[in-house]
């Protein structure tokens, strides 16, 4: 088989025997030598400077230092043996320990020898010292010995280092595949492209990347090569949603009848928000655009989306068609169908809820009632893409909260009917525009910006664990005037025993220091049965119970309007779109709320930032800005599929501008050439034929 030379198989690079190439592909899925090149480093060394022992300070950098050896020792015995020398130059001393590695290195580490010296000082004692310093020798006559490069540093395993592929080890494998790589990388834009922006060719580029000589150059590099990630991920979601709005037929809602006229002027209790309003018309104008939808719904927790949700489906039963939900959790996909059910009452509309606790009988009926379009709207979990669930016309579909599902399982309602359903995406997780831009680059996006009116914005505190009592008598005195409490704990996947031990441990606190028969308490968390779940629910929502104590099961969605206050027990543990998930649980009803965020004492500076911003700001878009800024964006639930995890050197927080510019030259280049089939653009769909066999096709995505 003839490999091109960036899809060589890593294995037949000269010093990466099997056992090698079978670690690069494990711990880095790096496969090819095309993968080794665009493992970026993730730092540099700036080997051109020095510092002196006396302008050492311990700041936790790294620095590098010329000096001779003033003496050297190996100490301890067997397990503890160690290196250490004594390492001097005209301004002071400074103490070298090696653990490792001592039999080859006390040859060379002694009294005498003229060195460099690479590594982080720290105080141990009292005393400056460097453990595992990297160690050469000095010859100032030497020209090898002149350092003007920038250094590369590359992020390891320690599998990895184990068979010598550290840092060090990366960067000698990444220079023999760079030795045989000139006039081998291709480049992947159109020429028009690199001399509108002044770029540097590709194969410069992933030269430099490696190797850069200097600062100037190293910044031009990772300009062009962040250009090129942002692009390519900005030009297939472009195209796609170019692709939809040409190519993809949607039904045509024109008509406003009985059922959005009866339910608007006899069923509303109340005023809809002018955000309300103007996002209805942004979807009633798709809709009866002959093309198929495809829209966010942003809007902060309580701002009204379902029952915007609702009116569109209304408007799809008027022109005939069946409408569902599919929310992620049954408790959510349950509370859908009581709201529904609640605004629908006087109205002759059979909603039915499908998940996967529906019992057999149940879940025959339904499958038939929504076969024969005798159901309108189904609402449900992943139970509603199954294939058993066949629709007879589907026309509309709600997904709600959607970073909880996939992007194939959205696919996957596509093909509930002939011609796609209209689909809008709602979720209250506000996401920042950039990252928007990213992820529903192919969706258009609707924001509800503004709640109902008549919401008492709710009051946050923080305490630590040691006010408890002040928190308990806080509590007691809220459930006197009639509130009911929520008491949330963590739950963390990799710690789920630990997690439920401290749900236990706190709700035994809690029904000591809250006693039956003036207290009652209700518990959910995710190991319980959903019936028990439900039952338990239902008593806190029917007001039977004061204190809901759960994990965060009841993170989304959950309406109970008289639950005025939510305490957060190990707040600290919690990120920031989930502290502000559970504070939108409160503030519904008419009362004044609170949100405690308890805490221990000591906490993380990542967690102090998170509880700062949630006492400053209750603004969701504020707050998911902050939080992509501390947990960048690797961490948002629903992004693998996005395209987002494939950049390697591209920060969509950090490189907004050129995410900006390379959407904007994505969009010219697709209205020139929709196709990509022009000779000018040979380079690009050479590229894209290339990567689409690399990672699997491009897909349909949405
Ligand atoms: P979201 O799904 O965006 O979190 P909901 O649709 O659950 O918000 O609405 C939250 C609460 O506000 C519900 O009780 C709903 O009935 C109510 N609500 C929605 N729109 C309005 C409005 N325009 N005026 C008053 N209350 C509203
Ligand atoms: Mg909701």
């Amino acid at each position: 088989m003839i490999h091109s030379f960036l899809e060589t198989p890593i294995e037949y690079c000269k010093g990466v025997g099997p056992v090698r190439a079978d670690l690069f592909k494990k711990e880095l899925s790096i496969f090819t030598f095309g993968d080794l090149l665009i493992y970026y480093p993730f730092r540099y060394i700036d080997k051109t400077k020095f510092v002196k022992i006396s302008e050492i300070h311990d700041d936790n950098s790294y620095v590098q230092i010329i000096g001779r050896i003033a003496s050297a020792s190996i100490v301890g015995v067997r397990r503890s043996t160690r290196l250490v020398a004594e390492l001097r130059d005209d301004t002071g001393d400074l103490e070298l320990i090696w653990f490792n590695g001592v039999k080859w290195l006390k040859d060379k580490v002694i009294a005498g020898a003229l060195c460099i010296i690479y590594g982080k000082p720290s105080y141990f004692n009292g005393k400056l010292n460097i453990t595992h310093p990297e160690f050469e020798l000095y010859n100032p006559l030497d020209p090898a010995s002149a350092h003007n490069l920038l250094y590369p540093y590359y992020s390891s395993t320690e599998k990895l280092k184990s068979r010598g592929l550290d840092s060090k080890g990366i960067s000698k494998i990444v220079r023999a595949i760079l030795n045989d790589a000139s006039e081998k990388i291709s480049e992947i834009l159109s020429g028009d492209i690199i001399r509108k922006l002044n770029l540097v060719s590709r194969e410069e580029s992933i030269f430099n990347i490696h190797f850069p000589e200097n600062e100037r150059i190293l910044a031009r590099t990772t300009a062009r090569l962040k250009f090129d990630e942002l692009f390519y991920t900005q030009l297939r979601l472009v195209k796609l949603k170019l692709y939809r709005i040409q190519k993809i037929k949607g039904h045509v809602f024109e008509k406003v009848g009985d059922y959005l006229n009866d339910f608007y002027f006899k069923a509303l209790p109340f005023e809809l928000t002018d955000a309300q309003k103007r996002v209805i018309k942004e979807i009633r104008k798709d809709m009866a655009s002959g093309t198929q939808m495809n829209r966010l719904l942003q809007g902060d927790v309580g701002s009204g989306k379902t029952l915007v949700a609702l009116m569109c489906m209304l408007i799809a039963l008027d022109n005939g068609f069946q409408s569902c939900i599919m929310a992620p959790t049954e408790i959510l996909a349950f509370q859908h169908y009581k709201t529904l059910n609640k605004f629908l009452v006087n109205l002759d509309i059979k909603v039915e809820l499908l998940t996967g606790s529906t019992k057999a009988a149940k879940r025959r009926e339904i499958l038939e009632g929504i076969q024969a379009g005798e159901i309108k709207i189904l609402i449900g979990t992943h139970a509603l893409i199954e294939d058993v669930v066949v629709f007879n016309n589907l026309g509309f579909a709600v997904i709600d909260e959607q970073h909880r599902f996939g992007v194939a399982q959205r696919a996957r309602l596509w093909k509930k009917s002939d011609m796609p359903p209209h689909i809008l995406v709602m979720t209250a997780t506000p996401i920042p525009r950039t990252l928007a831009m990213t992820i529903y680059g192919d969706l258009d996006v609707s924001v509800i910006d503004e709640l109902p009116p008549g919401r008492k914005s709710v009051k946050t505190l923080h305490f630590k664990d040691s006010n408890r009592l002040r928190v308990f008598g806080f509590m007691k005195e809220q459930i006197k005037q009639g509130r009911q409490i929520y008491v949330v704990y963590p739950l963390i996947h990799e710690s789920e025993t630990l997690d439920l031990k401290h749900l236990m441990e706190g709700y035994d606190a809690i029904v000591r220091d809250f006693p039956l028969p003036d207290y009652a308490i209700s518990m959910v968390h995710g190991q319980m049965k959903t019936k028990e779940k439900e039952y338990e629910m239902g008593r806190f929502v029917k007001g039977e119970t004061n204190i809901m104590v759960a994990t965060t099961v009841i993170e989304v969605g959950v309406d109970v309007p008289n639950a005025s206050v939510m305490v957060i027990e190990n707040a600290e543990r919690f990120g920031l779109s989930q502290l502000h998930q559970l504070r939108g649980r409160v503030g519904r009803g008419a009362d004044q709320s609170y949100c405690i965020l308890m805490s221990s004492v000591k906490v993380s500076n990542d967690a102090k930032q998170r509880i700062e911003t949630m006492l400053e700001t209750s603004d969701g878009f504020l707050i998911a800005e902050a939080d992509l800024k501390l947990r960048g964006p690797g961490n948002i639930e629903g992004l693998e599929q996005s395209g987002i995890t494939d950049l390697h050197i591209a920060d969509i927080v950090q490189d907004e501008k050129i995410l900006k510019y390379a959407r904007q030259i994505a969009i010219e280049l697709l209205e020139a050439d929709p196709e990509i089939e022009k000779p000018e653009n040979q380079a690009i769909k050479n590229y894209i034929r290339q990567e689409n066999k690399r990672k699997g096709s491009w897909g349909m995505i949405s």
